[in-house]
């Protein structure tokens, strides 16, 4: 099928058309408006006859896609094209509202979400009655709610999203089956749902189940560089599409709108008949509101800094906004010409700015000049050079790959120790890999735009300070747990501390509205072990070579 001409769908930063998804048994294809069913059904004649496999004719299935318009016009003429054949008669088209499935999950044009889940209520409700017959246990019935709600809405939450008059609906019969045999629910909502090891009951927490989902979802739509999954790249497209009704909006060049949340463009997804998907576009939306997702470190390798797109650098001065519009930029934007769409293209463009035998002028016949001119039809390489060095300018220095970065100070790889039970102080703050690695959740504050280059240590060579820290916690796992933590640099030296860890832990939240926020402190072993390393870190000489021992007595 990807060797024919068919032309299936082209989406925005996939270099192959989307034709064919085949999985498990079933086969969706993905045609144009331009394609011709008569081909398709060729070649899948063909493949069944070589595979021995048979195309169960009855359960092929059509859903349009396109303007309102459009799919109207497609159902009632069954054309895709005026002078296209009409499809043939035994294939069914879906029509408005209509829900198809595939593979589990439920497409089609203006399908109720809240219709799709109904089946599965109904199934839920038949195996609860069924199971209230045996008239279990508290214990029993949780692991009813479990089996049964938690098995039949998990796999349709994932692919289908659930909707708040499901949502509603699911909790309601978890909590009536839970309390079945009693009139009033003695216990409040948080000890039903809170994790057993608390002494809770552990009851399917559809809300916070739904949240992870969501969380997970928002993983695979953060994955950028080639392992982009496609429907990220799809969603991208569609949010491009969704510009708020603004001028400023509006005049962006869609070219350059490669992703919201690395560029600092709006989007805006807005329910009408010709939209599609608007509900999994909010959703991705409210989860990286939600959960204050946002790209977060103290300094990132040259490698991500060139990965991030230029146009709308979503770390950019605000003016890379007055940026797009010169003929140099329409020339840099344009696909045929440089086609120019991250940092690492622009650092690489105005590099040859630099060049000795380059001459500040528009004439300039330098080998670079001659070079750019041919490869991307350029009239004017020295102006495309210039706009690039002036995208590039608005960065900050954090987000600057020309500039001295972290890294260039840093080993490439954590120290290690060859005794055993000691760990080196890993000194490296630079986040590598890619984009992908970048994004931090449940973020607070403000994010620090500066960085701090620390040059290496030049002094005279010194004994690694080694210190011993541990963290202790007495009833662990408890209420009533209380942890300590100590710092152990050798005998009597006046570093050594030893310390109580407090309930509740204090931070400032924004330095413009000077709140506090209070978050309990976990009392276990682990959060005695961090305190500890972190306190001793501070205590110890800021150049000095940290080894940890942790092999130590009880
Ligand atoms: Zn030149
Ligand atoms: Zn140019
Ligand atoms: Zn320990």
């Amino acid at each position: 099928m990807r060797a024919s001409n068919l032309k299936g769908y082209q989406i925005p930063g996939h270099a192959e058309r989307l034709i064919a998804n085949l999985f498990a048994d079933d086969t969706t294809v993905f045609l144009n408006a331009d394609d011709d069913f008569n081909i398709l059904q060729q070649i899948l004649d063909k493949w069944c006859i070589a595979s021995k496999a048979k195309f169960n004719i009855a359960e092929t299935e059509i859903i349009p896609i396109g303007s309102s318009t459009y799919r109207a016009k497609v159902i009632q003429t069954r054309k895709t094209q005026d002078d296209k054949q009409p499809l043939p008669e035994w294939l069914h088209i879906a029509v408005e509202g209509e829900a198809v499935r595939i593979l589990g999950a439920w497409f089609g044009n203006n399908i109720s979400e809240a219709s799709v889940w109904e089946p599965t209520l109904e199934k839920i409700d038949t195996s609860l009655d069924c199971w209230n017959k045996s008239s279990p246990t508290m214990e029993g019935r949780r692991h009813i709610v479990q089996m049964v709600i938690g098995g039949m809405t998990q796999f349709l939450t994932q692919v289908q999203g659930m909707p708040e008059q499901i949502e509603k609906k699911v909790k309601k019969r978890i909590w009536n089956f839970v309390w079945a045999e009693k009139e009033k629910s003695p216990v409040n909502k948080e000890t039903v749902h809170g994790p057993i090891e608390d002494g809770r009951r552990a009851v399917l927490d559809i809300e916070a189940r739904k949240k992870a989902i969501d969380i997970m979802w928002m993983r695979s739509y953060l994955t950028f560089g080639e392992d982009r999954p496609l429907w990220a790249k799809v969603a991208d497209a569609l949010f491009a599409l969704h510009s708020p009704r603004n001028v400023t909006e509006e005049n962006v060049d869609k070219r350059i709108k490669l992703n919201p949340i690395l560029q600092t463009w709006k989007t805006l997804p807005k329910r009408s008949t010709n939209t599609a998907a608007i509900d999994d576009l909010q959703r991705i939306i409210k989860t990286i509101k939600d959960f204050k997702i946002r790209q977060e470190g103290l300094a990132y390798s040259r490698e991500i800094l060139r990965e991030m797109p230029i146009w709308l650098h979503g770390h950019a001065n605000a003016r890379i906004c007055l940026l797009n519009r010169s003929a140099a930029s329409k020339c840099l934007k344009k696909e045929n010409h440089h086609n120019l769409r991250t940092v690492g293209q622009a650092e690489d463009l105005a590099a040859h700015l630099q060049e000795e035998e380059h001459e500040a002028d528009s004439l300039c016949q330098c080998q670079q000049c001659i070079w750019i001119s041919t490869t991307y039809q350029c009239l004017n390489p020295h102006a495309c050079m210039t706009r690039a060095k002036a995208l590039l300018d608005t960065l900050p220095p954090k987000w600057d790959p020309r500039q001295t970065q972290p890294e260039d100070h840093e080993p490439l790889h954590a120290p290690t120790s060859e005794e055993k039970d000691i760990t080196v102080f890993d000194t490296r703050i630079t986040v590598r890999g890619t984009l992908t690695d970048t994004f931090r959740i449940f973020t607070e504050g403000e994010d620090n735009e500066s960085i701090s280059v620390i040059p290496p240590y030049q002094g005279p060579a010194q004994e690694p300070t080694v210190i011993a820290t541990d963290g202790s916690c007495i009833e662990n796992g408890r209420e009533t747990a209380r942890v300590g933590a100590g710092i152990y640099f050798g005998n009597h030296d006046l570093r050594n501390k030893s310390m109580r860890l407090p309930k509740n832990m204090f931070k400032r939240i924004t330095k413009a509205t000077n709140r506090i926020k209070q978050s309990p402190l976990e009392q276990s072993n682990q959060t005695g072990e961090v305190v500890a390393a972190r306190e001793a870190i501070e205590l110890a000489p800021r150049d000095a070579i940290l080894r940890y021992r942790h092999d130590f007595e009880r």
